[in-house]
């Protein structure tokens, strides 16, 4: 394989893009920044006092595809007959707080999907697809167009020299944006000033945040009457519930559950606590607080063995920049910029920024 790209971000856009490069001769090395891959669509690794193991997709519970999107259709078809997605086949629906009840989800929806034996199973299976290199703990915290030669030098955020490369794709809005420096104080990896129609766009994208609240629980919760998951009315504080381990290919040595905060939540903790990585002690606060609303359902829950929060700082972008485009190319410097952000907050979005993306690759290299 004769050219190098660089992808930043192993998360759905920049797995997808770096797995089409690659099947079209374009070798790949993918730079991420956490010790394995997925991104929102990752999975935790928790060990209680024990020592037992306990597993939580805690970002993305699951996704759906738009019944007109054939291609993504085939492509998630191709990935659940690999089997590393299969359809979560349970009960779903929503719990309303004013009139404390349960109310099931009636109308025809997507299929949901989620990934086997956890939500960042595909991204690990494309990881690892001949041609592409992946790098964990490499976050990039520089890179330079190099004019004369046409390449990108890449730095990580060591400071160490990980190559060079004819293009870069990158996955995440805090490589390029300067709202990085404000929360950092460090420059973002890739400088898009240069690029003033570009750097124009994309000034600043907005995300919603959310709390994640990771239970474990001996028992099962038998009093809830959909196993799959549901969504809160009326609360200020909890948005959606889910039995992680009612999905397919998951443990069920214990019952697991994540619950997923509202934005304005949230947004009112980061409000009083700044957006610096959250203490311990402010995720049990969080975590406690969730724990309480929960509670507050009347619904019969014994105590969990395991109870921890997690805050996902950007979980859901609020604005879309490239819409019809998918994804947003630099021509001079082979950069593509891809992501959820770029066409819709969700996996199904997140997975055509990153084939448009891998698409601006091949189209040049083919004139
Ligand atoms: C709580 C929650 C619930 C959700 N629920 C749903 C749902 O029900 N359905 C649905 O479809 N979607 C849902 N989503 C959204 C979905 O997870 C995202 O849209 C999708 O996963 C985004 O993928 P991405 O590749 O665009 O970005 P990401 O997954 O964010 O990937 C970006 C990657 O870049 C890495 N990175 C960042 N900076 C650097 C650097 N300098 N160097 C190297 N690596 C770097 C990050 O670590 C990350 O792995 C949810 C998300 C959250 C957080």
């Amino acid at each position: 394989m004769a050219s190098k790209v660089a992808v930043i971000g192993s998360g759905i856009s920049g797995a997808v893009c770096a797995s089409i490069l690659a099947k079209n001769g374009i070798s790949v090395t993918i730079f991420e920044s956490a010790r394995g891959p997925g991104g929102r669509m990752s999975q935790r690794r928790e060990h209680c006092e024990d020592g037992r193991e306990l597993l939580f997709d805690h970002g993305a519970p699951y996704f759906t595809l738009n019944a007109n999107n054939l291609e993504l259709q085939s492509l998630v078809n191709s990935w659940e007959s690999r089997g590393l997605v299969a359809q979560w086949k349970e009960k779903f629906g929503s719990f309303d707080y004013s009139s404390k009840s349960f109310v099931n989800v009636d109308e025809e929806v997507n299929m949901r999907y989620v990934g086997v034996p956890g939500m960042n199973s595909v991204c690990k299976a494309l990881c690892q697809e001949p041609g592409v290199e992946t790098r964990f703990g490499h976050g990039i915290g520089r890179s330079d167009w190099l004019m004369d030669h046409n390449t990108w030098s890449l730095t990580n955020m060591d400071g160490q020299d990980v190559g060079h490369f004819m293009g870069v794709v990158a996955t995440d809005k805090n490589t390029f944006l300067s709202r990085f420096t404000d929360v950092t104080g460090k420059q973002p990896p890739i400088d898009l000033n240069s690029d003033s129609e570009v750097g124009f766009q994309i000034k600043e994208i907005p995300a919603f945040p959310c709390f994640a609240l990771m239970l474990a629980f001996a028992e099962p919760l038998s009093s809830i009457p959909m196993k799959g998951g549901f969504s809160f009315k009326n609360s200020e504080i909890l948005s959606w519930a889910h039995c992680d381990s009612s999905k397919p290919g998951r443990a069920t040595t214990s019952e697991r559950w994540v619950l997923h905060s509202t934005a304005k939540y949230a947004e009112l903790v980061i409000s009083q606590s700044g957006f610096q990585k959250p203490s311990p002690a402010l995720l049990t606060k969080v975590a406690e607080e969730l724990f309480q609303e929960f509670l507050r359902t009347g619904i019969d829950i014994p105590q969990p063995f395991f109870k921890k929060a997690h805050r996902w700082g950007s979980a859901f972008p609020a604005v879309s920049i490239a819409r019809e485009e998918k994804c947003l190319w630099v021509e001079k410097r082979k950069l593509a910029i891809c992501g959820d952000f770029c066409v819709r907050p969700s996996v199904e979005g997140a997975i055509s920024s990153g084939i448009a993306a891998a698409a601006k690759f091949l189209e040049r290299l083919a004139t």
